[in-house]
């Protein structure tokens, strides 16, 4: 049977599942209610059930929300309704942002499944925020199914051993970015990275410090990045790093700022300074491009920079 506890600490509310249902709700005291003390009648019942079923219908945070504010608006009327998620790095904002709120945040075994907020022009009453309360149980589980869903497509996107993205969204990425540059009128630009003769750090240190040294790489690859550049895992030790609203001259200082990161950084492993250069390829997004003569360019500007000596940036003609 499935048990709810509502605690009351500062002024939240955690809507939180274990093994049971547990609600626990943040606010002057703390207060701590089983089940029995949801007063659940028929109609609620009801109202449950109706909502429980719209809910399954979907596992895309922004549509279950979407249908739980719908389903609730004629008991609890609200202008606005927020939802947000960190480990999908989600925020959802719906509605005219209102003077009154109550927030929720949701928790499964001790996951974070989001925070959610309603909003409106007038206070909500206590009867209503303990309806809320019921009703939100039914959230729960479509939250903690889209969350293990989306856990699963991310991680088929990521390569496991650098955390970036590998080739199975790289198409489509780009694909969309170009379309979205081109909309906008805004600057796109790509570059492409590989890591010079890294055979010869596998062939001298071994496999696992090749490995630790594209850890290294793409660690120092991130730390140059803004949040809203992306960076792939191309291949063995190739990166391509994608980064929108960014002409050639700005890429290129990117560019150079990375490659210099590289080389000055000091990778030690098992008590040896390993050292480790790259070379990278610049393009940034012409009128005419499409997705192939777009990759293409920084492809060919990396083996460029290759064949003049490896360890520098060249710059897409
Ligand atoms: P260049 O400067 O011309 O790029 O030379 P390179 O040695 O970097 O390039 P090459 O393509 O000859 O060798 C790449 C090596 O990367 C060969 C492959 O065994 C190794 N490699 C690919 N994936 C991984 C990986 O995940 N871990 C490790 N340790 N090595 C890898
Ligand atoms: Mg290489
Ligand atoms: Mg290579």
């Amino acid at each position: 049977m499935l048990q709810k506890k509502v605690e009351h600490r500062n002024n939240k509310v955690i809507i939180k599942q274990e093994e049971d249902i547990v609600i626990n709700r943040k606010s002057q005291n703390l207060v701590v209610v089983s089940d029995n003390d949801f007063q659940s009648t028929p109609t609620v019942d009801a109202h449950r059930y109706d909502i429980n079923n719209a809910l399954q219908t979907t596992l895309e945070f922004k549509k279950l929300l979407a249908i739980f504010s719908s389903k609730i608006n004629g008991l609890i009327p609200h202008n606005a309704y927020a939802y947000s998620n960190a480990l999908f790095d989600l925020e959802i904002n719906q509605g005219i942002v209102s003077k009154y709120s109550c927030s929720y945040a949701f928790k499964a075994e001790n996951q974070d499944l989001g925070e959610f907020k309603l909003m409106r022009n007038s206070k909500f009453t206590d009867s209503e925020l303990e309806l809320l309360e019921n009703l939100l149980c039914s959230l729960l589980y479509p939250l903690k199914n889209a969350t293990l869903y989306h856990k699963a497509l991310k991680m088929a996107e990521t390569d496991q051993l650098t955390q970036t993205l590998n080739r199975v969204s790289f198409n489509d990425t780009v694909k969309r970015e170009i379309n979205l540059a081109k909309l906008n009128g805004s600057s796109l630009s790509i570059i492409f990275l590989d890591i010079d003769h890294f055979k010869v750090i596998n062939d001298q240190h071994g496999h696992d410090c090749g490995d630790t040294t594209l850890v290294a790489v793409s660690r120092l690859i991130k730390e140059n990045l803004r949040k809203s550049d992306t960076i792939f895992r191309f291949g063995g030790e190739e990166f391509v790093i994608l980064v929108n609203k960014m002409d050639l001259a700005s890429a290129e200082l990117l560019a150079r700022r990375i490659r210099a990161a590289i080389e000055h950084n000091i990778l030690v492993y098992d008590m040896k300074p390993i050292k480790v250069t790259a070379s990278l390829g610049v393009s940034t997004l012409r009128s005419d491009d499409n997705f192939d003569t777009f990759i293409k360019r920084a492809d060919h500007a990396m083996y460029k920079a290759k064949r003049h000596g490896r360890n520098q940036v060249v710059l897409a003609q």
